[in-house]
């Protein structure tokens, strides 16, 4: 048995030799054959000779009806049918697959037939895949924390989103962790989030290790807040300045604040020699820092200064949020860990492009797309010198390309992807999630060094393939964020993958409804995944419900935004009822009802997308199908069979948790009245729309401490300042060694040196804001810091090594400010209750497989986009392999 899934996964597609070679070091495989490699070898050849025999029965039309006319080769056909349909069948229904090839009607049972085998092959190469990845040491079948008021789908249809039946389980269920009681983080944002349906605009104000100056849109804020009406002249002619004015800055503020610098840097040679990999501590032994303050933060950047590398990772957030927020920022030196809370110093984060913006200190990432734009969006950040673990795996052509295969290849440290669609938001943060944000960076420098051996290595000690790993992180690197944008055709694109076709009211509904959720989703500064799922959308729009009920029924769970707006979503739907229909759609809702029935959808769902579960998602057998005994294949696996319909009804298994009715199961209810409970849902369904714009109360902003002078952010703000361009540039020039470009930068750099210098008189004005709310919480706090001797007027092109002493002095961690809100203890709550799949002895549904798997195919851009065995992709059929994929996250 085992051997033939072995067999499977060794022809099912590109695995790289070792990945199920490793563990096979017992006696016999199997009977017959001593390893792994002569097993293959013979199977193997077995299908080449069956294909060949394939191939070479005769063809469909003439030449088939023609042997057909012959009896002898008509029942040698029958038998042999036959014989491959049992075998079929025995493979199918070991694997656990529904199995029924024969007993259908042959002109319409073809093709659903085929689906069977399609459906079966993607489940018996998904099982070789766990089986590879198991053998690998990566563990798949643990649950991920999911975000709060997530609701997987009651009902899971498709083969690979079944958990293996082989032993015999009958029923499903979920599991998730239930983050109750969050509070927006956006409420305590000082800067509010910007989601208006306008592009994005860099965030950054202050531009360190520049060599071209920052245009002065972002240095002069009179710039930006010119508006026509201020200027002294007749309403058309102001206008018209205007546009003039602002035409000049469009260019500059669309550009990559960091392209120039980028577009220079060259790797250093050092960088491209063969490193000598230093090993990384042991975790245990390894000092974290929790940093939430900006006095610690400010102490970070300091170290930072004086590192010659570091690694960095993000957690994200993006199911209560339009934009999506970074929650944590976790950074590794070779000494030491830190974890920052990026939610409590989001407008202070910006200071760390001192460190991320220069080019002489290497940032390594793994698969650094997304937090690459993540930066940018949240804090204004921008990487010059990035190295990806993950282009690098890929140049490696290593058999996976994440993260947790890295640590186990190079670290053989077994890590655990469960909390990765954590709700990250928590706070405090429990250990567990801690604990996992650190694995994340904590051994990334120790694999930076073994990739780039590696990469020497295996290129015969040339550097090409290091470089072109180096080439394409800076391509990364050199990424823009784009805001998503709302236009008019936005809904088509999402109608499209819709694989539904609407008549005109259908379209009409699905486009007023598109616009209405993404107007909401901006507004109320929720996903659109949150306010109205996609599929609730497509439902809604193909039934047309003529009453506000209808809508609601075709929700469920309801979300809360669809309840409290039913009306005027009811107008919507009753608007586009109204919509004349063409001649053509009227004649085919005539024939509707003998339209062939849908095939039930792949239901996929992404870690922020609500429940998917509609009946449209409901598994649906065509009448012929219907269990029944009659006709089966085998009768003496009439008892299997048993058990394989039960399993098809075990798929319907029953959420413990629902999204949107958490309040009905808190706990201190029975004491509480009728009334008293229903109003309380009602206070706690809503929260004041408006709340974000409201001014912000609790940020005192003393105009009077402009600068204070003994804060460690005043030293940083005038180190930027005062750094002379020149001798910057000296010492860039001297660190890369590129002599032959210096003279002609000499040039260039002189030409800009008047521009910097008046931009840094610009900057010198406009940096105060965050300086002065940092400077005064820093008072606060109480916490004196030293003072230390700045150079005024002198020239400190690098952060003196002083400084860097002193900051690492105020490195102790404070206990978190308190604040009126109280959230969830999350750090008393006991995650392990979530870590054992086994003690209920209930199958697990696996909700992380997908959430990876969609991942897969929802990063074009190869973030951890790995090619795992088992993926979906690898049975035929693209086209059907591709439903239900993309839009099950959210826009960022
Ligand atoms: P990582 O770099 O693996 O730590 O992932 C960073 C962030 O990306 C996580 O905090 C998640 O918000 C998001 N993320 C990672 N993998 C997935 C996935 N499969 N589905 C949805 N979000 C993901
Ligand atoms: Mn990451
Ligand atoms: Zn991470």
């Amino acid at each position: 048995m085992e051997s033939s899934k072995k067999k499977d996964a060794t022809n099912s597609g590109p695995q790289d030799g070792n990945a199920d070679t490793n563990d096979e070091k017992k006696p016999e495989l199997c009977p017959g054959f001593p390893d792994v490699d002569a097993f293959v070898k013979y199977g193997l050849g077995g299908v080449l000779s069956a294909t060949k025999a394939s191939a070479g029965l005769p063809q469909v039309g003439d030449e088939y009806d023609f042997y057909r006319s012959f009896p002898g080769f008509q029942e040698f056909c029958e038998s042999q049918g036959d014989k491959l349909l049992h075998c079929m069948s025995q493979i199918m229904q070991h694997h656990g697959c529904r199995s029924r090839v024969r007993n259908q009607s042959k002109l319409t049972g073809l093709e659903e037939r085929f689906d069977l085998i399609v459906d079966s092959n993607d489940a018996i190469l998904e099982r070789a895949g766990i089986l590879l990845d198991e053998a690998d040491g990566v563990n798949r079948s643990q649950q991920p924390v999911m975000p709060a008021g997530f609701q997987p789908p009651k009902i899971v249809v498709s083969s690979w989103n079944r958990k293996g039946s082989g032993s015999g389980s009958r029923s499903e269920t979920f599991r998730l962790l239930h983050a109750k009681n969050i509070a927006r983080p956006q409420f305590k944002f000082k800067e509010k989030v910007d989601n208006s349906n306008t592009p994005f605009i860099p965030k950054i104000f202050i531009k360190p290790n520049a060599v071209k100056p920052l245009p002065s849109y972002f240095t002069n804020k009179q710039i930006r807040k010119e508006r026509p009406e201020d200027l002294d002249v007749p309403a058309a002619l102001a206008d018209f300045i205007h546009q003039q004015r602002t035409q000049q800055h469009v260019e500059d503020m669309f550009a990559h604040p960091y392209q120039y610098e980028l577009d220079h840097l060259t790797i250093p040679e050092s960088l491209l020699a063969k490193p000598e990999p230093q090993m990384y501590k042991v975790m245990a032994e390894t000092k974290l820092s929790f940093i939430d303050t900006l006095e610690d933060l400010v102490a970070l950047n300091e170290r930072l200064c004086t590192m010659s590398e570091f690694a960095v990772d993000l957690e994200h957030h993006s199911y209560r949020s339009f934009l999506g927020l970074t929650c944590l920022m976790q950074i590794s030196t070779r000494e030491e860990d830190f974890i920052i809370d990026t939610l409590e110093l989001r407008s202070e984060m910006y200071i760390l492009n001192e460190v991320f913006s220069d080019p002489s200190i290497v940032k390594v990432f793994h698969g650094a797309d997304s937090d690459i734009e993540w930066l940018q969006r949240d804090f204004g950040l921008y990487v010059v010198n990035l190295f990806d673990t993950h282009q690098a795996s890929r140049a490696l052509n290593l058999a996976r390309h994440s993260l947790d295969h890295l640590l186990k290849h190079f670290c053989n440290v077994e890590s655990d992807k469960r909390f990765q669609l954590a709700d990250w938001r928590i706070r405090p943060l429990p250990e567990e999630m801690v604990q996992y944000a650190r694995t994340d960076t904590h051994y990334l420098l120790y694999i930076y060094d073994s990739v780039r051996s590696q990469l020497l290595t295996v290129n015969h000690g040339q550097p090409g393939l290091l470089q072109s790993v180096w080439n394409k992180s800076k391509d990364i690197s050199l990424k823009r964020y784009v805001k998503p944008i709302f236009t008019e055709e936005s809904y088509l694109e999402l109608q499209r993958k819709q694989k539904r076709s609407f008549n005109t009211q259908q379209l009409t509904a699905f486009r007023l409804l598109f616009a209405w959720r993404d107007k909401l989703a901006r507004q109320e500064d929720e996903s659109t995944g949150y306010v109205l799922p996609t599929h609730m959308m497509s439902k809604i729009s193909e039934e047309l419900p003529k009453e506000p009920q209808g809508i609601i029924a075709c929700c469920n769970p309801v979300p809360p935004l669809v309840r409290q707006q039913i009306h005027e979503l009811h107008l919507l739907v009753q608007q586009a009822r109204e919509m004349p229909l063409l001649k053509a759609e009227i004649a085919a809702q005539k024939t509707k009802g003998l339209t062939p029935i849908k095939k039930p959808e792949v239901t996929l769902f992404g870690p922020h997308d609500t429940s998917r579960v509609s009946e449209s998602d409901l598994p649906h057998f065509p009448p012929d199908e219907l269990p029944a005994k009659q006709g089966m294949l085998f009768s003496e696996d009439e008892d299997k069979m048993d058990v394989d319909v039960k399993e098809t009804n075990g798929l319907v298994a029953h959420a413990k948790i629902t999204l949107f009715e958490e309040l009905e199961t808190k706990n201190d209810q029975e004491s509480l009245s009728v009334a008293q409970m229903k109003a309380r849902r009602i206070i706690e369904a809503f929260e004041n729309p408006f709340r974000m714009y409201l001014p912000i109360t609790d940020v005192h902003v003393n105009k009077n401490a402009k600068f204070d002078p003994s804060s460690k952010i005043f030293e940083i703000s005038k180190r930027w300042k005062l750094q002379n361009i020149a001798e910057q540039q000296e010492e860039l020039e001297a660190k890369r060694k590129a002599k032959a470009e210096a003279k002609e930068q000499a040039k260039k750099v002189a030409a800009e040196r008047n521009k910097v210098k008046k931009s840094y008189q610009e900057s010198l004005k406009n940096v105060a804001t965050v300086r002065q709310q940092a400077a005064e919480s820093a008072k606060g706090g109480g916490q004196k810091r030293e003072r230390v001797p700045s150079e005024v007027g002198e020239s400190t092109p690098k952060p003196s090594k002083k400084l860097m002493k002193s900051a690492a002095k105020a490195q102790n961690t404070e206990p978190p400010t308190q604040d009126e809100f109280t959230p969830f203890d999350y750090s008393q709550s006991d995650l392990k209750v979530f870590a054992d799949t086994k003690s209920k002895g209930n199958a697990q549904f696996d909700p992380y497989r997908q959430g990876h798997d969609i991942r897969k195919k929802k990063t074009p851009k190869g973030q951890k986009s790995n090619f795992s065995a088992g993926n979906r992709s690898m049975s035929y059929l693209s086209g059907k392999s591709d439903r239900g994929f993309r839009h099950n996250w959210p826009k960022r």
